[in-house]
């Protein structure tokens, strides 16, 4: 068997990875809350012959799939989470009317926004290519598939990776669907998220206000010192922050409860560590100030990702060879259509090579119209960088204790925003399920290169062993359990 026969393994049975995607992309489940994705996974992984392990992590929507046996060990990351305010119809031109229950048929209002239906299903195909592979061959070689929760919310692969988890690694590989064929590349700042929720007196407020202390005036003093804090912080470093409970709906009443839910963002953990505590003595300031008190839930948080240069041109290798989708004139028609209702940004260009490489621009320019094509169907130019970008991943924090590199394939008409509706309407178009199978074969020929290659793992790891000198500080706080999004809505 060779990389050949793994493509025309997954083209024959690319329909099971089709209807699993589909299936997911019908029944949006939120970050943390990812029940019926995980049963049906872990019901495919035992169908498909991997060994299955549930609740990794102590997580009951994290699982694992594992095949082979000895060295090498190659990871695949796949996800399942949605978004909520995404409920949208498939196939359609604008965006559903938000109504209660949910809009375009999905429960709750959920949908998937960021084509986690895709990401998961796309990985297993790779992940049960390389078992293929490894079954027919006989090589040494561990394949295991990572089901990892709560990337929307939660950082499940940042809890996971808490308990070492990724250490067992040789190397680990994913992908996220996108508007473009590129290597995803890059690192990005770290992000830690906490909720303070103040308590103080309800009383009336104008019969006895008094006697009233306001949990709502600590929220608002609080976040009046978070923004004089801004002035004095680097200016790549982010505060955000919701009000997730005010207190109630009666401003004739003092509130004697309210929360306020913060995503601090640095350029490595350590930094992200001691700004966090700036934001956690401007808390202990409004509670001082209003005489109430608070208590402090740490949600999640992810590390800065380290770019594998070695995996990534591995990958990037296999883009070249592995013919890319075809479209039929139908799904180039829909995709126009959808592509006409995103917005777009004058003089932007496919790819992360275009914002940074002046040559790099010229090309995509070319190939993509002038950034006019209403669909990537090209591969972007290979691209390596060390850029920071503001936005945080999961992926992060096994990038620290596994060499790890990631591909973005286009599953959507070029301009497609991030988590936005037209992405959810276009989750189950061929261009989608045509984008994911070509995820699916570039990872299963990587992993299989890694396999039969040693020199290429080696190499990939001693890069490694610089990047990652410093050792993984996790982000995630000792006590910390994860919390399902629903929870905090
Ligand atoms: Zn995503």
């Amino acid at each position: 068997m060779n990389k050949s026969d793994v493509y025309k393994l997954l083209d024959e049975k690319q329909q099971i990875f089709i209807d699993t995607a589909d299936k997911i992309w019908g029944d949006p489940e939120l970050s943390l809350s990812e029940h019926n994705a995980t049963k049906l996974y872990e019901e495919l992984l035992f169908e498909l012959g991997f060994e299955v392990e549930h609740a990794v992590a102590g997580i009951e929507t994290a699982f694992a799939g594992k095949f082979g046996s000895g060295r090498p060990v190659i990871g695949i990351l796949g996800e399942y989470d949605a978004l909520a305010g995404l409920s949208q119809k498939a196939g359609e031109l604008e965006p559903c009317e938000e109504v209660a229950g949910g809009c375009g048929g999905l429960a709750k209002g959920y949908g998937h926004g960021c084509g986690h239906h895709l990401l998961g299903a796309g990985s297993l195909a790779a992940a049960w290519a390389v078992k293929e592979y490894l079954a027919a061959t006989g090589e040494s070689g561990t394949v295991i598939y990572y089901g990892c929760p709560g990337e929307e919310g939660g950082a499940g692969k940042a809890f996971m990776a808490r308990e070492g988890l990724f250490y067992a690694l040789d190397a680990a590989l994913t992908w996220h669907p996108g508007t473009a064929n590129e290597i995803f590349t890059g690192t990005n700042n770290t992000s830690m998220q906490v909720e303070y929720t103040f308590n103080g007196i309800a009383a009336h407020a104008a019969g006895n206000p008094h006697m009233g202390r306001s949990a709502l005036d600590a929220v608002e003093l609080m976040n009046l010192g978070v923004q004089f804090l801004r002035e004095h912080i680097p200016n790549t470093d982010c505060l955000h922050y919701a009000i997730t409970n005010t207190g109630g709906i009666s401003p004739n009443v003092v509130q004697s409860k309210a929360t306020v839910l913060y995503m601090v963002r640095s350029n490595n953990v350590p930094n992200n560590k001691k700004l966090l505590q700036r934001v956690d003595n401007i808390a202990k300031g409004a509670a001082l100030m209003t005489d109430t008190t608070f208590t402090r839930r740490f949600i999640d948080g992810t590390a800065d990702l380290l770019p594998n240069q070695v995996l990534e041109r591995a990958l990037y290798a296999n883009m070249e060879t592995i013919p890319l989708p075809e479209y039929t004139k139908e799904e180039r028609d829909f995709a126009a259509k959808l592509d006409a209702t995103c917005p777009k940004e004058e003089g932007e260009l496919p790819g992360m090579g275009a914002k940074y490489d002046p040559e790099i621009r010229k090309k995509v320019s070319e190939l993509s119209d002038g950034g006019n094509a209403t669909l990537n169907d090209f591969l972007c130019p290979y691209f390596h960088s060390g850029e920071q970008s503001p936005g945080s991943t999961d992926v992060g924090d096994v990038s620290w204790q596994t060499p790890t590199a990631q591909i973005m394939t286009a599953t959507w008409p070029a301009h497609s925003p991030g988590h936005s509706w037209q992405n959810v309407s276009g989750g189950k178009t061929g261009v989608a399920h045509k984008g994911m199978l070509y995820a699916a074969k570039v990872l299963a020929a990587t992993a299989v290169d890694l396999i039969t290659t040693p020199e290429l793992l080696e190499k990939a790891r001693e890069e490694f062993k610089v990047t990652a000198a410093k050792g993984y500080d996790c982000p995630i706080e000792p006590d910390a359990v994860p919390v399902p999004v629903e929870e905090m809505l």
